[in-house]
């Protein structure tokens, strides 16, 4: 018997929604349609297991239905002959007929690997180890395969056994009709065992919670709300499956005196109004440590923002230029003078004989004549 998964007819995951779905089958029915491909048997065959999917999958309960039942479910129609492609015509019933002999005769959905979950935690960087990478050790709640049991929940010593209600099935109702064969057995929880004498450690399930250590490399330039993936390090998988990953979401420290903005950093510079108006060479902090030489041009205005090429933070990832220091010049003018400093100032003023609001005031007026 050739059945073929309905998801990948229709091209979509199992966690397709309804729309996707409706989408998919739309597009791939008008690719194969009759009237767009005469004669065209391959065509015709592709359109009715279309046509078949999307039957079962836009509903929710058939899609349910099928989810849960083995793969083999309702068939593909079409691979009878031919003939077939509707349901509930005698060649869809072969294949119904098909699967009480798969479900009775395999151990129902107990045989599935199922990968351990993906566990989040968070790490706090200093600035210093944020920014040249750091490898660290760091403690992730995960879930582990209990040890005395190895994950059966039985204690030690005994083992799981079959659950009388379903004989190992995981599914009841075999005299109910076929479809309540996909209902989970209540007994055993759908799992065709039944533990009797519970393992004390875990008390039955199997399962540890766990604080386990963990290594992590934190790449150099790491910014604050990165997500690190450490394959492999999340809980442990059930029934067989591999385990999850562990995802380290960094923090990192405020700086007193530098803030990043992507792979830049800023600071604020005193300037002094005479280092302004002259010009001056002065000397900026640098994150990680030591400072670089900045030429200040004469007349240079507060606020006005210098860039220090590469003297940022070095690129997380794939490498390539270091960000950029923003130096912003804040002018800092004295809260106290000397009898002598005042009248040199006085002096300058005369000298200046200047009204700097001059441009302000008139462009005031222009616009109230407007
Ligand atoms: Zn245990
Ligand atoms: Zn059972």
């Amino acid at each position: 018997m050739k059945t073929r998964d309905l998801y990948k007819v229709l091209g979509v995951s199992k966690e397709a929604s309804q729309e996707e779905i409706r989408r998919a089958y739309k597009r791939l029915a008008r690719k194969y349609h009759p009237d767009a491909n005469r004669d065209d048997a391959e065509a015709e065959e592709r359109f009715k297991e279309v046509q078949h999917a999307y039957e079962i999958l836009s509903n929710p309960e058939k899609r349910r239905n099928y989810d849960e039942g083995p793969r083999a479910y309702f068939g593909g129609p079409g691979t009878q002959g031919g003939a077939g492609g509707r349901m509930g015509n005698v060649s869809d019933l072969s294949d119904l007929f098909g699967n009480f002999g798969d479900i009775f005769g395999g151990r129902g959905g107990q045989s599935q690997t199922i990968r351990g979950e993906d566990v989040s935690t968070s790490i706090t960087l200093k600035f210093r180890d944020a920014l040249e990478g750091v490898t660290t050790r760091i403690s992730a709640p995960v879930e582990e395969v209990c040890g005395p049991c190895r994950g059966t929940g039985a204690a030690p010593g005994t083992a799981p056994r079959m659950c009388p209600e379903c004989s190992g099935r995981g599914v009841r109702g075999r005299d109910q009709g076929f479809f309540a064969l996909s209902e989970p057995c209540g007994r055993c929880g759908g799992e065709g065992t039944i533990v009797e004498k519970p393992c004390s450690r875990c008390a039955g399930s199997g399962r540890l919670r766990k604080a386990r250590q963990v290594t992590v490399k934190i790449p150099a330039g790491a910014k604050d709300g990165m997500k690190i993936r450490v394959p492999g390090r999340g809980s442990d998988g059930r029934k067989g499956g591999p385990p999850g990953d562990l995802l380290v979401v960094t923090r990192v420290e405020e700086h007193p005196v530098f803030k990043r903005q992507g792979d830049d950093f800023t600071v604020d510079v005193p300037v002094s109004f005479v280092e302004a108006a002259l010009g001056a060479e002065i000397e900026v902090p640098r994150p990680g440590g030591g400072t670089v030489k900045l030429k200040l041009p004469a007349g240079t205005q507060d606020g006005r923002r210098f860039k220090v090429r590469g003297a940022g933070a070095p690129r997380p990832r794939g490498g390539g230029e270091p960000g950029d220091l923003v130096v912003r010049a804040r002018l800092v003018v004295p809260a106290k003078l000397s009898r002598r400093e005042k009248e040199i100032l006085e002096a300058l003023a005369d000298e200046r004989n200047e009204d700097v609001r001059e441009d302000l005031l008139r462009a005031s007026r222009e616009a109230e004549q407007r």
